[in-house]
């Protein structure tokens, strides 16, 4: 199986879902009280689904505590919660301290209840590596990782994973990081629905970015895939 590792399911449409329901596993994470209920909704129709469910920093400035706070009893009282995201912290925007209070939160019950965290970390990599060392969550993944290269060992060592995008494609500092990432951290997202300069990123894409994985660091395909589906069962432990 292929694995998308950071997807929006939630706003995916039903038939592109199902057209790969066979093929590829779907971490599907949410971004507010109502996209964690329908991302939870979608384990019913589909095999295929890990749901995450949590609070998006950009879903800050919108959100009421109460949101907020159903958001956390869904983690502590549902079992099929599979893992916390997509929360995190974005450099770029300037609620900081509101993000960091919840993101705390967030990082407390991935420890307390052994869930693995699906991370937004947009310009603020080293602060989130260091909130998620300091509150002793065990497994996490940076998403979309386009940060120093560095800081890939440190993430590393702390026993956490990044993803990658279709977009590396396009984006050469992100084709950097496939080259400078040992395979053993790495596993692959479409981040879909989204647009991206042009690229309307979807699961289906997976296929294509390990072709591209496999080309930057010089390896076969198949060795890709299978170290990427390996990485992923070890999210879970
Ligand atoms: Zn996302």
């Amino acid at each position: 199986m292929l694995i998308d590792a950071h997807c929006h399911a939630h706003a995916l449409d039903e038939e592109v879902l199902r057209r790969v329901e066979n093929r590829i596993i779907l971490i599907a994470v949410s971004e507010d009280l109502e996209s964690s209920l329908k991302t939870l909704s979608l384990i019913e129709k589909f095999e295929n689904i890990m749901p995450f469910i949590g609070v998006h920093p950009w879903s800050l400035e919108e959100i009421t505590q109460q949101e907020i706070d159903d958001v956390v009893t869904l983690i502590e009282r549902r079992e099929d919660v599979k893992g916390i995201g997509e929360v995190g912290l974005d450099g770029r925007r300037r609620n900081r301290e509101k993000q960091m209070e919840v993101f705390k939160i967030f990082c407390k019950l991935s420890a307390e209840y052994d869930l693995p965290m699906n991370i937004h970390a947009r310009d603020a990599w080293m602060e989130v590596l260091e909130v998620l060392r300091r509150m002793d969550v065990e497994s996490a993944i940076i998403h979309w990782y386009n940060g120093p290269l560095e800081m890939l060992e440190e993430i590393r060592e702390s026993g956490y994973m990044i993803t990658i995008n279709p977009a590396a494609r396009i984006q050469p500092k992100h084709r950097e990081v496939i080259g400078k990432a040992p395979i053993d951290m790495i596993l692959t997202e479409s981040d879909g629905p989204y647009e991206y300069r042009g690229l309307s990123l979807r699961p289906d894409m997976v296929a294509d970015l390990i072709k591209l994985i496999a080309e930057v660091k010089g390896v076969m395909v198949e060795d890709v895939e299978e170290a990427i589906e390996f990485n992923f069962r070890r999210l879970f432990r």
